[in-house]
């Protein structure tokens, strides 16, 4: 029997990722909503390949192209951010949650609502809604599988352990491009998206560069394995081998390795509880030979701390952080601010003024991401 999927950001890096493993078992799958966000032609195209009910722009000014690419197709077209959660919350088996950034938060908690299994990739999502998401999936009783690497690892190592009996959690870090680059000042955006190991989305790869994509994992971390925010550490392992691992308090240590190729944790949530087979290259231990471990450098890349502190504080601090880190990001790739000032400005914006109250719906988490956002672009527009 088919299962049903929807691909939320099925033209980004993971959702390609994901319709390659679907594609080699198409008859297994039936696609319902694929979404992005302008890339019509992209969308148009997937959507027509894989027979999808329905292909969504978000970006609605795009929805008359769309309708033209998939004219006589019999595929329904629609556009806009209200359209995009309406497509999420159809039922479907298997939602994959790859839009980047908060703008994902609306169509995930859609497809939280009716109680399906999520396998989820968008990270700033749940770390700007935190609580307010892991209070859905346990209201709706839906499932969260973990598609980012290092959680996909974790998830993996507490399978038949015990969460009680964990005494580390050890995310690791590839470090990023920047790890050895020794004045950060004049990193232009194609160093800092050049990562050495993973090849993703410009986002994410930035995010790499500042370590503030092991930040967000560090909370995204915290709401998806409750062992306490300080049992929860984070290891650089430049060879992305380890994709994490779990201590148990008797010292047994349970690492997860594979290659650095998102298919295997994409796959291992589409499949999930079972496995299912992957064209991914096999690891060649020998050839790589060694794997090195170092305490990351917070002088040089202050992202962890900051993300330590503002999951310690809680609240609205994490969706702040999160907020401002996308306008900074945004603004480097612009190349209208440097690369070091990107963790200073998610610093200023932390730390100056008070931080609003703690979000608890989905609303107020959106109201805290506008206005962050908007503080975030004063502070660079002052500077
Ligand atoms: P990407 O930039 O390659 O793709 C993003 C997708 O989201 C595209 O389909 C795009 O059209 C859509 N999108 C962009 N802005 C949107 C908006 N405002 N509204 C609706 N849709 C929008 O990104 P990616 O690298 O695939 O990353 C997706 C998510 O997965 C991110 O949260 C990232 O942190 C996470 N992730 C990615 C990787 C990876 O290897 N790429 C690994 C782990 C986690
Ligand atoms: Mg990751």
């Amino acid at each position: 029997m088919s299962r049903s999927i929807s691909i939320l950001g099925a033209t980004g890096s993971v959702g390609t990722s994901t319709l390659d493993l679907i594609r080699r078992d198409a008859k297994d799958w039936r696609v319902v909503a694929l979404t992005a966000n302008c890339n019509v032609a992209e969308l148009a195209a997937l959507a027509k390949e894989f027979r999808a009910e329905i292909a969504v722009v978000a970006d609605e000014s795009c929805l008359n192209d769309l309708r033209a690419a998939l004219d006589g197709s019999g595929i329904e077209a629609a556009g806009g951010k209200r359209a995009l959660c309406e497509a999420a919350a159809r039922p479907v088996d298997i939602t994959v949650a790859a839009i980047v950034g908060c703008a994902g938060l609306g169509p995930v908690m859609a497809a939280i609502e009716q109680g399906g299994t999520i396998a989820l990739a968008n990270k700033e999502a749940l770390v700007s809604a935190g609580e307010v998401m892991t209070a859905a999936v346990a209201k709706h009783g839906a499932m969260l599988l973990p598609v980012d690497s290092e959680h996909n690892a974790i998830f993996q190592c507490l399978e038949g352990g015990r969460i009680e009996d964990v005494r580390w959690i050890t995310l690791t870090a590839s470090g990023g491009p920047l790890r050895t680059v020794e004045d950060l000042s004049a990193v232009t955006p194609e160093q800092a998206v050049a990562h050495p190991n993973w090849d993703m989305g410009a986002k994410i790869s930035v995010d790499s560069a500042t370590m503030f994509n092991k930040g967000l994992e560090l909370i995204e971390a915290h709401h998806l394995f409750p062992v306490g925010l300080d049992r929860i550490r984070i290891v650089v392992h430049p060879q992305s081998v380890i994709h994490s691992m779990v201590e148990y308090r008797d010292g047994s240590t349970l690492a997860q390795l594979g290659p650095s190729d998102m298919r295997v944790p994409i796959a291992s949530c589409l499949a999930w509880p079972q496995r299912m087979d992957t064209p991914c290259e096999p690891l060649d231990l020998p050839a790589i030979g060694e794997l090195g471990f170092f305490q990351p450098d917070e002088q040089r890349f202050p992202a962890t701390r900051l993300a330590r502190e503002a999951a310690e504080a809680g609240g609205a601090a994490p969706a702040v952080l999160n907020a401002a880190n996308e306008v900074a990001v945004a603004a480097f790739l612009d190349r209208k601010i440097p690369f070091s000032r990107i963790s200073l400005l998610v610093e200023r914006v932390l730390t100056e003024g008070n931080l609003p109250d703690a979000p608890r719906s989905l609303d107020e988490v959106l109201m805290v991401d506008d206005a962050s956002r908007k503080r975030a672009t004063e502070m660079l527009e002052l500077a």
